[in-house]
């Protein structure tokens, strides 16, 4: 519990901080993207230079990008929650991220068991579950298989496990994925996985993870039924 709270006081002052930054940091960039779109006009002649200022737009717009995940991170959660099936919610879900997972030739599998209906977030869960399946799908760049189970866990929680066929998770990696910014890809922001532990954690869940490298990665989720934190 001492770890959660110092954990969740440092996530505050880190969101504080960046809203902050990021605000900051947007003005330098609007005007680098300004200037370098006049510098275009000038330069039209020069194809040369014109990649090369094409070059620092593109860029730009990436960093607007990280702040701009930065800043939804940052964003206090306040949201509506009703009494609602985790079956129903994941199905939403696959179905918004399905086009994309069968282009990167992922194939799910959905096993579900009868369970009850707890108060929820959704919008916050269905950006979790969606953080977890991209990463599935991008620990997959061959294809693979991902499966989706729903389980009632004895009698008290609900259990939600996301299992993929990728290339697994560095041993020492593994306690480092939940923190902010960790990340093992060029284009990643490494908020994901951060966001998916903090809207567990509203929950009153618990998430796990195992992985063994070349073979796959499995994260579990608990979810207390009657309200009791779940001792995994
Ligand atoms: P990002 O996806 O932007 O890198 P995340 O917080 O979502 O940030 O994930 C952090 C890191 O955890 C990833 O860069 C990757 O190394 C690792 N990771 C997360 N999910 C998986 C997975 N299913 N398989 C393998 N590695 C994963
Ligand atoms: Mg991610």
């Amino acid at each position: 519990l001492q770890q959660h709270i110092q954990r969740n006081d440092k996530l505050v002052a880190l969101g504080e901080l960046s809203t902050g930054i990021a605000h900051e940091i947007r003005n330098p960039l609007a005007i680098i993207k300004a200037v370098a779109q006049t510098m275009k006009g000038e330069l039209k002649n020069y194809p040369e230079a014109f990649r090369e200022l094409e070059i620092i737009d593109e860029e730009v717009e990436r960093a607007n990008k990280i702040i701009k995940s930065l800043m939804d991170f940052a964003k206090p959660n306040r949201n509506e929650t009703e009494l609602y099936s985790f079956n129903t919610l994941l199905q939403e879900v696959l179905t918004i991220a399905g086009k994309y997972i069968s282009q990167n030739n992922v194939l799910v599998r959905f096993s579900t068991e009868e369970i009850p209906e707890i108060v929820v977030s959704k919008e916050l869960l269905k950006q979790a579950f969606v953080n977890l399946i991209f990463n599935a799908v991008e620990a997959m760049p061959k294809g693979g298989e991902l499966t989706i189970s729903t389980r009632l866990w004895e009698n008290k929680w609900i259990k939600i496990a996301f299992q993929d066929t990728g290339i697994g998770i560095e041993e020492d990696h593994l306690k480092k994925i939940f923190n902010p910014f960790f990340t093992t890809k060029d284009e990643g922001t490494g908020l994901g996985l951060a966001m998916v532990h903090r809207i567990v954690e509203e929950h009153n869940g618990v998430i796990n993870v195992m992985s063994k490298l070349g073979e796959g990665t499995t994260f579990e989720i608990f979810f207390p039924i009657h309200g009791e934190v779940p001792s995994v």
